[in-house]
């Protein structure tokens, strides 16, 4: 491998010799600790066979081991400014790049176009922070979605992630994302380790997708957990009596499932909501 992009000589270097200045519109805060790249690189790739995808490769910090890791690495990039220099930079051939908006990206034919069977894929991204949030719900809703995801987010972001029942962070996306996946924090990282330095500290966390027995009708699903939280300080009797729009509904609801009236969502875990769920499908559906 090349001496490593991720330090501040190297970034200055290539800011100069390129004339690319980081755009905030497109959320780019480069990773200048070589440390903090090979270690996300690690925590993301089980195997060199594996097929990569990365979004937002910037000037190749993270891409530049990924390639050493995998012989694969696609890599999505909407800055027009960066393909040129992310070849001459990294020099591998297993590098492909993608001048595109990911989300505009047809991720299951770009799945479906490269994996070989039974190929393993890993999404890794230090995220745009700015789309955080519609990046990820993309790849949770993806049907050739990757098999783990390894993300750099903020600090905060990744602890709702994290967050159990009862954990003040709790919320609807904890509860679709411990559905859909198993959560693992990876590492915390300073915010001193990016040029230009955010105003937050950040956090790699790694999901795994579970094969689970998908509940019926997984939208109104969804929909449920989201109206059940839909006033935190509110008890889910409350929610769910204006999620329904009516009052009887709602009492019975929580009687089939055992749940008291006075329970609130933050207390229940996926499971409960899923109980809650199937024992109440046919009156809800
Ligand atoms: N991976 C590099 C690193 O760790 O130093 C750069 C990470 S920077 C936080 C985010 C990257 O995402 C930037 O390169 C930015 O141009 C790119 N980006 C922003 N919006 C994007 C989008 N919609 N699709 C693809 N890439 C995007």
């Amino acid at each position: 491998m090349n001496e490593a992009i991720a330090t501040i000589k190297n970034t200055r270097r290539i800011q100069a010799q390129y004339d690319v200045h980081a755009k905030k519109a497109f959320g780019q805060n480069f990773i200048i600790e070589p440390k903090v790249v090979e270690k996300i690189a690690d925590a993301a790739i089980a195997s060199p066979n594996d097929l990569v995808i990365e979004v937002g490769p910037g000037i190749g910090a993270l891409t530049q081991f990924l390639c050493e890791k995998s012989e694969h690495v696609v890599a999505f990039e909407i800055d027009e400014r960066l393909p040129d220099i992310l070849r001459a930079e990294i020099g591998s051939d297993h590098l492909e790049i993608l001048l595109q908006d990911f989300l505009e990206a047809d991720i299951d034919a770009e799945i479906r176009a490269r994996r070989k069977p039974g190929q393993r894929v890993d999404f890794v991204s230090n995220l745009p922070y700015y789309i955080t949030t519609p990046i990820l719900f993309k790849l949770f809703e993806a049907r050739e979605h990757p098999d783990t995801i390894t993300v750099m987010l903020q600090k905060e972001v990744g602890e709702r992630f994290l967050a159990r029942h009862s954990d003040k962070a709790y919320n609807a996306l904890s509860v679709i994302t411990a559905y859909r996946c198993r959560v693992k924090k990876v590492m915390d990282v300073s915010r001193h380790v990016f040029m230009p330095k955010p105003n937050v500290d950040s956090m790699v966390i790694q999901f795994t997708f579970v094969d689970r027995e998908p509940v019926a009708d997984e939208d109104l699903f969804f929909e449920m957990v989201k109206a059940c939280f839909a006033q935190r300080r509110k008890t889910l009797y409350n929610n769910l009596q204006a999620w329904l729009a009516d009052k009887e509904a709602a009492k019975s609801m929580l009687e089939k499932s055992g749940l008291e009236p006075s329970v609130r969502a933050q207390e229940l875990e996926l499971e409960d909501f899923i109980r809650l769920y199937e024992e109440n499908y046919e009156t809800i559906r």
